[in-house]
């Protein structure tokens, strides 16, 4: 069925936004296969964001851990991370649809600055809704998304954070489909966004194949990417899925799966369970009523209560693999990788270093890439805290 991957996904949306992710839907089936389009994101991508990002070898961490590691560098991408790619894609689609407004909704901040960015380069009105206490928490990135022109709409409902946010993003899209389209983050949502998501995604995978079989002559033994939503793991393990190569999704562990604070909706069967939120049916955190549960991770990027449909499938036709990274692990790889190769990672990409390090063993000798999808720059407050460290 159309939207779906498995039994997970659809369009689980209110009647009057109906025609408008079938319009949606639509001008995104006609653009994916629109030469004239394809050249235009592409160029984007390659002049504008810095594309492609390398596939940097790691000699000392492969040395530590005892196999062959590679990172692919969206830290490097313009705005430091994976998300550019489908901000610009989705930017790019809503002009070709006579739109002049984008809207989105962003936790950390990070999606709203590189929507705010797209929407400066492509000539379109921003409005990003934002929880009042994520503000308060991301000043710098409020004033970033300021300084890009984009509006920053502050949100005071419910818990004032993401969910709110999102819930008043579609409460204006409603509102003001004729003239604006809802710009979603991640591989989340009614179809067609969890599709069209990863298709603007899919160039990280489609590059560091090129570049993985360039540097050893094949294809590597394993992926390992960190899960929030699910947007820079798609993306990067798309181009390997008809391969045998282990495809290992890291969701945030936060203090300990049998603590209850974290946002790992797969590893742990009494909160994760199949049900629909936010325009799709996936797996979910929830308590034993059904209502979604509060998550805790280090990193705001993973701290959501849904993962996107299409991992629920991969994980349910055993495709790919997932587990988790507890913060403290993380904070231990976003050192190491700090200190042994000059790169110091967001705590989001930590995650998935996280998980190689505590099960480097099954990886001796063998060739992974592990994706690393934004730089830490935004995670300097964070991480002096945790450790304890003075200014
Ligand atoms: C937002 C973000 C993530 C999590 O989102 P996905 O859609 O799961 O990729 C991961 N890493 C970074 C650096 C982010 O900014």
């Amino acid at each position: 069925m159309e939207g779906y991957f498995g039994k997970y996904g659809g369009m689980f949306i209110p009647e009057t936004l109906v025609p408008a992710a079938k319009e949606l839907a639509k001008a995104f089936a006609h653009c994916k296969k629109d030469k004239k389009f394809l050249t235009e994101f592409y160029g984007l991508l390659k002049n504008y964001a810095g594309r492609p990002t390398p596939l940097t070898y790691c000699p000392n961490l492969s040395k530590l851990l005892g196999c062959s590691l590679y990172l692919k560098r969206e830290d490097l991408a313009h705005t430091g991370a994976h998300k550019i790619n489908n901000a610009l894609g989705q930017a790019l689609l809503a002009r070709n649809m006579g739109k002049t407004r984008v809207i989105a909704e962003t936790g950390a901040g990070q999606h709203g600055v590189a929507t705010a960015t797209a929407a400066a380069k492509l000539g379109l009105e921003c409005g990003v809704y934002m929880g009042t206490v994520d503000m308060e928490r991301q000043k710098p990135n409020v004033l970033r998304m300021r300084l890009l022109g984009a509006k920053v709409i502050p949100v005071n409902s419910g818990t004032k954070t993401l969910k709110d946010a999102i819930n008043e993003a579609l409460r204006d899209w409603t509102a003001t489909v004729e003239t604006t389209h809802y710009l979603l983050g991640s591989a989340l949502g009614p179809h067609p966004y969890p599709a069209m998501v990863a298709f603007f995604q899919s160039i990280i995978g489609k590059e560091a194949r090129k570049q993985i079989v360039g540097a050893e002559g094949t294809l590597p033994d394993a992926i390992i990417a960190c899960v929030g939503g699910g947007s820079n793991s798609i993306g990067i393990f798309k181009a390997f899925l008809n391969d045998n190569v282990r495809l290992i999704g890291v969701e945030a562990g936060g203090k300990g799966i049998k603590t209850h604070e974290h946002a790992a909706r797969f590893a742990d069967p009494r909160a994760g369970r199949p049900g629909i939120i936010h325009g799709a049916k996936t797996f979910v955190l929830q308590d034993d009523d059904g209502q979604i549960a509060n998550t805790h991770s280090i990193s705001a990027g993973l701290d959501y209560s849904a993962i996107g449909p299409e991992h629920a499938f991969l994980r349910e036709t055993k495709r790919a693999e997932y587990s988790y990274c507890t913060d403290t692990d993380c904070l231990e790889a976003f050192q190491l990788l700090s200190r042994a190769e000059g790169i110091i990672p967001a705590l989001e990409s930590a995650h998935a270093l996280g998980y190689l390090i505590q099960h480097k063993r099954e990886f001796s000798k063998k060739v992974v890439i592990v994706n690393l999808s934004g730089r830490g720059d935004k995670d300097l407050g964070t991480v002096m805290k945790a450790l304890h460290l003075r200014e």
